[in-house]
């Protein structure tokens, strides 16, 4: 195995340069057998990108198996379920697969849920539901489906889901998720915990909502529910929120509520830029973090990841159009924009990016960007890179989380196409967007002349 990137090993382990096997003659011909290629699970994603076309999004079912097995293995000393968060990849093939893992889900939109209930029937039973602005008509395709448990954020909401599920005869399960008012210490566009963010009631209201919602014939109080943010890397964080709430546990408990769940939430960040192989490490200081204010509680604990799951299976295929030089400064223009991936723009988010093939151990600095007409649509600055041509493929690391969900169809451009790799096999789980799915929903008036 070769190092990647400018220097230091920073692949997800999903993703490894290999020896390019002999898989043609034109290809001996032209000198390139051998050379080093980025591979996800032993495929070449330079064959990937020529059989499915660039942008290109390239999953790996190895490694989501793997950190849904992880979480296990972390929580296995208490009761717990996983409730993956759909937001940070919802296509169908990912769901499907990480419910086959035995995991449940966060949602947070009835489109969510249809989502989950689509790939698994079933799977409502393991299913919590997140979000301070649930609509009714969500709220009723939950209540009818029978989910474990709605995160209830406002005296507002427990009203309308009070009226909802006695209309509709069908007890739904509640949690009030409440505000600790803790600095996550992360981006400010992706922290929640504090009194000053929409999310959640303050700790101190929350036993009002607890003794309005016990009231109600069709409202079973069974937990509370916490989420301080997400890409938080201090774990002490966490500790610091679910102290607060073991405290507010014991007050509910003690006013007769039957506390029987408590949601951790997600959050918990992935590295973008140093090496991966401590994910194990990361995980373990977490599960400390998060179980060890919960002791002697005998609760069963909802964990809600989403970024630590599918962000580092994930990668972006681009490849570069054009290369050229402003002034002193050098830019890859590349076939992906911020509607491909919008994380860079939107949170001046790192991602690391590098060359699919081996090639030359030459760096420069450059940046690297998309052809959208917005001079925010870059995926890297200043960024010291391998060089590359003109038609190099380049792969954008840990896009996995955030990633196709976020795309958009600005500037006209189809959302890219998703490959999953499962058993050493390629599968398209979304097709690339045409142009006529694109104008599918729109309509214009008759000609008239
Ligand atoms: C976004 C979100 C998550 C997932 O966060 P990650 O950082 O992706 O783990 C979990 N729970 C709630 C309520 C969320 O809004």
């Amino acid at each position: 195995m070769k190092r990647a990137g400018a220097g230091r090993d920073v692949r997800p382990p999903a993703f490894v340069y290999r020896r390019s096997e002999n898989r043609s003659e034109r290809r001996i011909k032209r000198g390139v057998k051998g050379a080093l290629e980025l591979c996800c699970e032993r495929l070449p994603l330079e064959d990937l990108a020529a059989r499915y076309g660039t942008p290109l999004y390239v999953y790996s079912a190895a490694m989501i198996r793997a950190r849904v097995a992880a979480f296990a293995r972390a929580f296995d000393s208490i009761p717990h379920t996983l409730c993956y968060s759909v937001k940070a990849n919802s296509t169908l093939a990912i769901l499907r697969l990480i419910a086959e893992e035995g995991a449940g889900f966060d949602v947070v939109s009835g489109g969510e849920l249809r989502r989950v209930l689509r790939v698994n029937r079933k799977a409502a039973s393991k299913v919590v539901f997140s979000g301070v602005g649930k609509a009714a008509a969500e709220m009723e395709l939950a209540v009818g489906a029978g989910i474990l448990l709605f995160n209830v954020e406002s005296a507002s909401e427990l009203r309308l889901l009070a009226a909802t599920a006695t209309r509709l005869k069908k007890q739904a399960v509640v949690a009030v998720r409440v505000n600790p008012d803790v600095s996550a210490k992360t981006h400010p566009y992706i922290s929640t915990g504090l009194h000053q963010h929409k999310f959640g009631v303050p700790i101190s209201e929350a036993p009002g909502l607890y003794a309005q919602a016990a009231k109600q014939a069709f409202l079973k109080v069974a937990g509370v529910s916490v989420h301080i943010g997400s890409q938080i890397t201090n774990v002490g964080s966490f500790r610091e929120a679910l102290e607060r709430v073991a405290d507010l546990v014991r007050v509910l408990r003690e006013q007769g509520h039957d506390i029987r769940y408590l949601d951790a939430g997600g959050g918990l960040g992935i590295s973008y830029e140093g090496t991966q192989a401590s994910f194990e490490k990361q995980i373990a200081a977490y599960a400390k973090a998060v179980m060890a204010p919960l002791r002697g509680l005998k609760l069963h604990l909802l964990l809600e990841p989403g970024r630590s799951i599918v962000g580092a299976a994930g990668v972006l295929l681009t490849r570069v159009l054009y290369r050229k030089t402003n002034h002193k400064k050098r830019f890859l223009i590349v076939d992906a924009a911020m509607n491909d991936l919008l994380r860079p723009s939107l949170y001046g988010a790192h991602h690391e990016i590098v060359p699919v093939r081996g090639g030359t151990r030459e760096t420069e600095i450059a940046d690297v960007v998309g052809p959208i007409c917005e001079t925010g649509d870059f995926f890297a600055r200043d960024r010291k890179l391998r060089v590359v041509s003109e038609g190099d493929l380049l792969a954008i690391l840990d896009a996995g989380a955030y990633g196709s969900v976020l795309g958009s169809n600005y500037n006209t451009r189809g959302r890219a196409a998703e490959v999953l790799v499962k058993n050493a096999k390629a599968t398209v789980i979304r097709r690339r967007e045409s142009w006529q799915d694109q104008i599918r929903l729109e309509k214009v008036w008759a000609r008239t002349n």
